[in-house]
């Protein structure tokens, strides 16, 4: 949720609407269908359906489809809520059978194969971790080693069996946070449900974290730009005609104890807060692996750009305000071309 990509897109496409209301515009055939629905997972969202002129009332359709899947991945894997299914399996004793959906399930198989895949950082069952950092955050405190050891030892994923019809503890303390992949699996729901209702062009950004196809109202492939974390100017801008972009890192989200910042993902395989990166950008086919890639990557670093998936391209920023650095894997720098690596401390 650290994010906050291609909100110029938004803007964009309320002055060619403006512009087009006035007649002076060479193409007027396409309509960009805009909503902006509020308490979708604690963020800003903005949906946008891009359709021949006459068709916005299929256009509407899809977006209430769109927000319809928004609202329901909220209530079954949100840990803030208490009525969601992932609080139900986080609150079961040892050995008790809760029966998740069918979209539950998938994510949280999906969630274990990035484990795997990313040595452990990325790790959907790190939620006492979560929640001993959150508290020590609020008390203004540093957690004891023993606390620390213990969160660590309390849930990991030999203490999940995920099976056909549900999903079984092994410990009453095993808990899971799905905060790093939820938003992905949300946002591609609602991107299918507008694709569905035949758009030309389909925009869901949900807190900066978005996924595309086709074309805006000008025609044009969508436009995305990478926020600097350390300035105004962005880091980067490229054309996408169909995938997804998702940003993670600290510079938003933090918790601060004594003056220091420490981040709001954890690295797994010490229980303490990730060492810094300021902001990780992915770009993926799919926005469930490019959130779930942002946040592994925030663990590992540049380290991690072996582990990604082929084609999953990745930006990541290191350093602080005074010297930080760009660093890309190969797939990304080509997309950038001649925009490049510059330092961004010179942003
Ligand atoms: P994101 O902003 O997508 O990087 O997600 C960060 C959120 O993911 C945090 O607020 C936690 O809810 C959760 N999280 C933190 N650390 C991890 C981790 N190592 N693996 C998986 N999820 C994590
Ligand atoms: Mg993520």
């Amino acid at each position: 949720m650290a994010g906050r990509v291609a909100v110029v897109v938004v803007v964009l496409l309320t002055a060619i609407a403006i512009w087009q209301t006035r007649g002076t515009g060479p193409d007027l055939s396409r309509v960009a269908v805009v909503r902006s629905p509020e308490g979708i997972m604690g963020t800003t969202c903005t949906l946008v359906a891009v359709v021949p002129r006459g068709r916005e009332a299929h256009a509407q359709r899809g977006l209430d489809a769109a927000e319809q899947a928004l609202r329901e991945v909220d209530a079954l894997m949100s840990t803030y809520l208490e009525s969601s299914e992932i609080s139900a399996v986080n609150r079961a004793a040892a050995d008790e059978l809760v029966s998740v959906s069918e979209e539950l399930a998938s994510v949280l198989v999906y969630s274990r194969d990035v484990w795997r895949a990313s040595d452990g950082a990325f790790d959907a069952t790190c939620r006492p971790m979560i929640e001993l950092w959150r508290r020590a955050g609020r008390e203004g405190s540093l957690p004891a080693d023993a606390e620390m050891d213990a969160a660590r030892e309390s849930s990991s994923w030999k203490d999940f069996e995920l099976l056909d019809n549900g999903v079984r503890k092994a410990k009453d303390t095993a808990r899971l946070d799905l905060g790093g992949v939820a938003k992905g699996f949300g946002i591609d729901r609602a991107f299918e449900a507008i694709r569905a209702a035949g758009c030309d062009g389909v925009l869901v950004d949900v807190g900066g974290d978005v996924r595309v196809d086709g074309v805006d109202a000008r025609g044009e492939a969508w436009k995305i730009t990478v926020r600097n974390p350390f300035g105004p100017k962005p880091l980067a801008a490229f054309g996408l005609a169909a995938g997804s972009v998702c940003t993670s890192g600290d510079y938003e989200r933090f918790v601060e104890i004594d003056g220091v910042r420490h981040s709001h993902i954890i690295d797994p395989r010490t229980g303490r807060p990730a060492g810094s990166v300021p902001s990780v950008t992915v770009v993926a086919t799919d926005a469930m692996t490019a959130d779930a890639w942002a946040t592994a990557l925030g663990v590992l670093g540049a380290e991690g750009l072996d582990r990604l998936p082929t084609g999953v391209e990745a930006l990541l920023v290191e350093g602080d305000e005074r010297s930080c650095r760009m660093i890309t894997n190969r797939e990304m720098e080509r997309r950038l071309g001649e925009f490049g690596k510059p330092p961004c401390s010179e942003q």
